[in-house]
């Protein structure tokens, strides 16, 4: 049985850059990571790319410039791919059945392309969280309640597509599923607010 010591969450980054985004949402899975003792990997991270500085200084993440493919080599069967479109759900036994749980580092599209293909194409077993599109460290934070703390997903309680408030005339719906805090407000990275507000001229479609 994996204890939650050697399990290992791991995001493999397939953008060519790693927009603020991003790094709000990896710094927000390496602090939940740590706290939690597990280990939290982003692989293929380019030798060339320059890593925001306050990403860098979070603690408990873990750069690796190598695949996931290559760090994992000799236990591929323990792996398993988060796959919007897998055929089984994840389930707490999934907990005992892998070691490593990976995620697609893609920001998030609507409607969604389906680049979580590149890594299912490497054959990966894979499971789903349920049917709607979530952020990854929302995929995250989900399958650590689910293989960890043994919270089936479907007694897990989400906000689906909530709306921030940009000023008092305007407001964004953010087009995701995410896990509700005891207040039943989305749980989001710190900084994302303020990101999405101070980014709205742009329009929302371009952050992602
Ligand atoms: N739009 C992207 C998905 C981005 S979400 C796409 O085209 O594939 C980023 C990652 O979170 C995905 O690669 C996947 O690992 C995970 N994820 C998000 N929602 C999920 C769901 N409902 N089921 C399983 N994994 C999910």
């Amino acid at each position: 049985m994996t204890d939650q010591k050697t399990r290992a969450f791991v995001v493999e980054h397939l953008d060519p850059e790693l927009g603020p985004w991003s790094a709000l949402e990896y710094a927000c899975i390496a602090r939940e990571s740590h706290d939690r003792g597990a280990r939290f990997l982003l692989s293929s991270v380019p030798a060339e790319l320059q890593m925001p500085a306050d990403l860098a200084a979070t603690r408990g993440l873990e750069v690796e410039q190598r695949s996931v493919e290559v760090v994992f080599a000799d236990c591929k069967e323990r792996v398993c791919l988060l796959d919007p479109s897998a055929t089984e759900e994840l389930s707490p036994e999934d907990g005992d059945n892998f070691d490593v749980f990976l995620f697609g580092g893609i920001l998030g599209d609507d409607p969604p392309r389906d680049r979580t293909s590149e890594l299912r194409k490497k054959g990966y077993v894979g499971r789903r969280l349920g049917p709607k599109q979530m952020t990854t460290d929302t995929a995250v934070r989900v399958t650590r309640m689910v293989v960890h703390e043994k919270i089936p997903l479907e007694k897990i309680n989400y906000v689906d597509y909530p709306e921030i408030l940009i000023n008092e005339h305007e407001r964004t719906e953010m087009p995701f599923r995410y896990v509700a805090d005891e207040k039943g407000e989305p749980i989001m990275p710190a900084g994302m607010v303020d990101l999405i507000k101070n980014d709205a001229d742009k329009g929302v479609g371009d952050l992602f």
